[in-house]
């Protein structure tokens, strides 16, 4: 029960009374989450990079990205690399780095719609000690982030998640709300 009420906690919120991300936070209270703009055309790929990311958690976090690659392949190609010239960077870190706003919280990003962003900051941090038992979700809920993606109440999006409700990818209710956002059919 224990670890239940941890796996819930850790994924708190600036939506609810207990803030899981300062930088959350910080968006939706100043209302500048930024806007993602319609997009037209097919984008360039995204590379995606892993920093200091677990071995035992690198290949949940891989499969998040990739479930997302899936999803967005309509409208961009995703491709996890290791290396240089990256669009996106996950980066596994202590829980005391102080990059989210509780030491509770399983992820972290700066940025809402960080991607359109004019100085991109395209980073999102995991918890160690806190995101793994969740890798694959929590991945994936910070990356939706990136993409503009607030908290909503059910799906990847929502502001807790658990083990046993963590997705496996992109529900559909998340991808209709970021196809309205695009103007992208996904
Ligand atoms: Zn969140």
């Amino acid at each position: 029960m224990r670890t239940l009420i941890v796996l819930l906690v850790s994924l708190l919120t600036a939506c609810g009374a207990a803030p899981e991300l300062a930088p959350e936070k910080f968006g939706e209270a100043q209302g500048d989450a930024l806007e993602v703009a319609p997009q037209s055309e097919r984008l360039p790929a995204l590379t995606v990079c892993l920093y200091d990311v677990a071995p035992a958690s690198r290949a949940e976090v891989v499969a998040g990205i990739e479930a997302w690659g899936v999803a967005l392949a309509p409208w961009r190609d995703v491709v996890v690399a290791d290396g240089e010239d990256c669009n996106v960077m996950i980066y596994e870190v202590g829980k005391h780095a102080n990059l989210c706003s509780s030491d509770d919280a399983a992820g972290c990003t700066r940025q809402i719609g960080g991607l359109e962003a004019s100085d991109p900051r395209t980073e999102f941090f995991l918890y160690r000690d806190n995101y793994e038992t969740i890798a694959r979700g929590a991945a994936m809920h910070e990356f939706g982030h990136l993409l503009g993606l607030t908290h909503v109440a059910d799906g990847l999006m929502k502001a807790h998640m658990s083990h046993d409700d963590a997705p496996l990818a992109p529900d559909a209710a998340t991808l209709a709300h970021l196809s309205a956002k695009l103007g992208v059919a996904l």
